[in-house]
């Protein structure tokens, strides 16, 4: 008798993530406990580690039975990210961080202390499809989605380090989280949104913090955009526009073929309208493509009396691009014809610049 036919056309198995507690719901993490053989209780008393205390090795949580360990490991607590890297500038007080998946993927995150604030920068894809000319993550394509727990793991790092004192400026908390960092995070719907609850369900079901707390930034996935208004999520949403004109925005963020300026910022409004928060417009100036005065004044245009924030980010180069930052006096009157408009504007600043940790340079190349 011949194999079946899943057998023999059967690719090598890539595979999904292993299992974590932080991919599961607190129901779900009871029923696997059960189905682990422990007590349901055992549910609670783990997620008071992982969420509450940042620790992740049984080894270190005394109230368990040592016969269980290994037995909880595999089936709720395998080790997802491994460091491979972490570098450090602003005096320590920015951090990079790599990582290395159980597939051998590479991902990073960038944790930023500011004076009464930190916030990661956290990668939800590895790689990106969104194919962004100038992004060095866009360059290389998607490799895959990232789990719910991959995400989750990379702000529960960032807190043990800080709870721990292990950043500059003494023990801390993660009061921020963007999805800034690799990927397109509306192109990983469900695991992003599933990550999001984690990272904002109170301790001991999960991380505690703020849903103001959490900015999701997109390329402009209008179905996405409509569907996250619908979750009742009190997140920040960020919309990488970059361009104010269809034609130039084809070419800086290709999905605007798909999905156009005034589609995306229709979106947009219904969900500032809904929910109350202000969107952010990300705008990456580079010089003499999107910085002329005209594109400032339609961008205002288009932007006036809107609850909106724009943020310029001075383009980071990305090795071997054409494009660079604008002149300071371009920058200085694109944020002028804005403000003319009555356009609150910001220009972001451009932290961990030289340890590759800025906007757009995350590409993990330096396995
Ligand atoms: N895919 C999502 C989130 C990841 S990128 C998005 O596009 O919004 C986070 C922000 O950094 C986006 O606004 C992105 O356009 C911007 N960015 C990417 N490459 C950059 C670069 N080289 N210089 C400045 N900003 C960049």
């Amino acid at each position: 008798m011949s194999a079946p036919v899943e057998l023999v056309f059967a690719a090598p198995r890539r595979g999904k993530p292993p299992r974590h507690l932080a991919d599961l719901t607190p129901t779900e993490r009871r029923e696997a406990l059960v189905a682990l053989g422990e007590p349901a209780y055992r549910a609670r008393q783990l997620s008071t580690h992982y969420f509450g205390r940042y620790v992740e090795d049984p080894a270190e949580m005394t109230d368990l039975p040592a016969a269980a360990h290994d037995r909880i490991v595999e089936g709720v607590l395998p080790r997802l990210l491994t460091q491979v890297r972490t570098l450090a500038a602003d005096g320590g007080t920015t951090v990079k961080m790599l990582w290395r998946l159980f597939d051998g993927a590479l991902v990073e995150s960038v944790l930023m202390r500011y004076p009464g604030r930190v916030t990661m920068c956290v990668s939800s894809q590895a790689g990106c499809g969104m194919a962004c000319p100038f992004c060095a993550t866009g360059q290389a394509g998607l490799t895959r989605n990232l789990s719910a727990a991959e995400i989750v793991g990379q702000v529960v790092a960032g807190s043990r380090m800080l709870a721990r004192g292990e950043i500059a400026g003494g023990p801390g908390r993660v009061s921020n989280v963007v999805f800034m960092g690799m990927g397109e995070p509306l192109a990983n719907y469900k695991t992003v949104i599933s990550a999001v609850r984690r990272l904002t369900d109170p301790v001991p079901d999960g991380l505690g913090m703020s849903q103001r707390g959490v900015t999701v930034s997109t390329v402009g996935l209008v179905p996405r955009i409509k569907q996250l208004t619908e979750e009742g999520l009190a997140v920040t949403l960020a919309v990488s526009l970059h361009a104010p004109d269809d034609e130039l925005r084809d070419e800086l963020v290709p999905v605007n073929t798909r999905w156009k300026v005034a589609e995306v910022l229709d979106a947009a409004w219904e969900y500032a309208d809904r929910t109350r928060r202000r969107v952010s417009i990300e705008y990456a100036l580079i010089r003499d493509i999107n910085d002329q005065a005209w594109r400032a004044d339609l961008l205002g245009t288009l932007l006036a009396g809107r609850l909106v924030h724009v943020n310029l980010i001075p383009l980071n180069p990305t090795p071997g691009s054409k494009w660079t930052a604008s002149r300071p006096e371009d920058e200085a009157e694109f944020v002028r014809r804005l403000e003319a408009h009555g356009v609150p504007v910001t220009v972001r600043d451009t932290r961990g610049r030289e340890i590759d940790g800025a906007c757009g340079q995350l590409a993990a190349k330096d396995s």
